[in-house]
């Protein structure tokens, strides 16, 4: 008991490795892909060996399908690369095969090790190169949860399981392999990997796997920001997003990856916004309906736009330029955690200037936002924001009949003119084309 306590904390296997054998798994070469299958195959004919692994196998097992196909092996990437055609090296921290086999890419890497005391860290312990070439046994430890390194070999069909995590799935249980806080430490990234998979999976996390995350959430500030936009991007799209960013909350991660969701969520109407736009976005994943990160991270932090916007207005600041700076300043406190990339915010911009826009119902203006390029995910938004209650449903409606209206239903729908700012600039507006339009006539 006391010696299986100590091997689990020093991340060795508590038991021997386990060999499942065909009759006690349900997985069958079958299952896999037809890309995953032929890299096994050709590298085992080069002499090697050669298992999918990850989050495959644990997938199929759970009767779900994978995205995408790992191989661990005992060759060398530069062994790998010429057995295939199509083959390329890539990776700098880490070097991998991507092996391309029609439509698809495999990912092909050599067993590392996770060499404990030799690899390189920063004071809180986290990892910052581990790139030292292992046994399959050195490979299953530097893994993360059990469930995750299970090794399906489809030359023999069996399953190859050094951390019990057959058992862990049966038991529907997330468990860490090693000392949970030390690996934290090692990538706190983990943390947020463990919340994604019990939410994906329906797992309960362990007890002493769930323990030591609220402490060590403001680990998550040291982590290059990129990887952070990675792993949140992932949690977003999984199909769980609700169920995520509920347990985030839960275990106290929310705020280092999203600062002031928090406050958003606390408030009715943006925890109800919020709540809408999580819930949408699980709906579209979950029947195969394109989503937009832009559309759903501008979600995310709109009600911090407004308020900012809404503090500047009150202090007299005009509205364009006040949801300007609104946007500039939400934008760049979330560029420090989270590195959203310029095309996703120039997007996230565009939807979010476009709102006071649907606010005007007059003369040209409705037929000038038809034309902008994003103008069907600014009405999306708009709809998000009508069903949280921040407009009004009347104005959601009028322009989902004068989006499809033809002609004459879109004349007559048109409100006066009004407003005493708009009727300025249009004058002034007036005036210089009219200057400029008489040498040519
Ligand atoms: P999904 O593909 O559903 O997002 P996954 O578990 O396959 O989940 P990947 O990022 O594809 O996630 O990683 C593949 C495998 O690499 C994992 O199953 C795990 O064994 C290992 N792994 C990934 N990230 C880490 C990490 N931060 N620490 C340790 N092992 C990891
Ligand atoms: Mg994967």
């Amino acid at each position: 008991m006391i010696k299986r306590f100590f091997r689990r904390v020093l991340g060795l296997p508590s038991h021997a490795p386990q060999r499942v054998g065909r009759e006690r798994h349900p997985l069958r070469r079958e299952a896999l892909s037809a890309g995953a299958l032929k890299t096994c195959e050709v590298l085992r004919q080069g002499g090697f060996s050669a298992c999918v692994v990850g989050g495959a196998v644990r997938d199929l097992l759970l009767g779900i399908t994978p995205k995408d196909f790992d191989v661990a092996t005992d060759a060398r990437p530069e062994q790998v690369k010429p057995l295939f055609r199509r083959a390329l090296i890539i990776g700098r921290r880490f070097r991998l095969v991507h092996v391309m086999l029609g439509q698809e890419t495999v990912e092909v890497s050599t067993f590392r090790s996770a060499d404990a005391a030799s690899a390189d860290r920063d004071e809180h312990g986290r990892v910052l190169r581990d790139n030292v070439f292992g046994t399959q046994e050195e490979d299953a430890r530097r893994r993360d949860f059990t469930i995750n390194a299970l090794y399906f070999d489809p030359s023999t069909e069996e399953i190859i399981d050094f951390h019990g995590g057959l058992a862990d799935l049966r038991k529907r249980v997330l468990r860490m392999i090693g000392d949970p806080v030390t690996r934290y430490r090692e990538d706190p990234v983990r943390m947020l990997r463990a919340v994604r998979l019990a939410a994906k999976l329906g797992l309960t996390i362990e007890s002493a796997t769930r323990a030591p995350i609220r402490k060590l959430a403001p680990l998550i500030e040291r982590v290059p920001p990129a990887r952070v936009f990675d792993e949140m991007l992932k949690l977003l799209m999984s199909g769980h997003a609700s169920a995520c960013v509920r347990q985030l909350r839960e275990e106290g991660l929310s705020e280092g990856v999203l600062p002031l969701l928090d406050v958003i969520l606390e408030q009715p109407l943006g925890e109800r916004f919020v709540t809408l736009a999580l819930a949408q976005t699980d709906e579209r994943v979950l029947s195969d309906r394109p989503v937009s990160p832009a559309f759903l991270f501008a979600a995310l932090l709109w009600h911090e736009v407004l308020a900012a916007s809404k503090a500047r207005q009150a202090k007299g600041e005009r509205p364009v330029p006040a949801l300007e700076a609104a946007m500039d300043k939400v934008l760049d406190a979330q560029f420090e955690k989270l590195a959203l990339t310029r095309k996703l915010t120039a997007t996230m911009r565009e939807v979010w200037t476009m709102q006071p826009r649907f606010e005007q119902r007059g003369g040209q203006r409705p037929y000038r936002l038809l034309e902008a390029p994003r103008f069907r995910m600014g009405y999306d938004f708009l709809a998000l924001r009508a069903a949280s209650g921040e407009v009004s449903a009347e104005l959601e409606a009028w322009w989902r009949t004068f989006q499809h209206a033809d002609a004459d239903t879109r004349k007559a729908m048109l409100l006066p003119d009004t407003g005493p700012r708009k009727k300025r600039r249009r004058r002034r507006r007036r005036q210089e084309p009219a200057g400029a339009a008489v040498p040519r006539a």
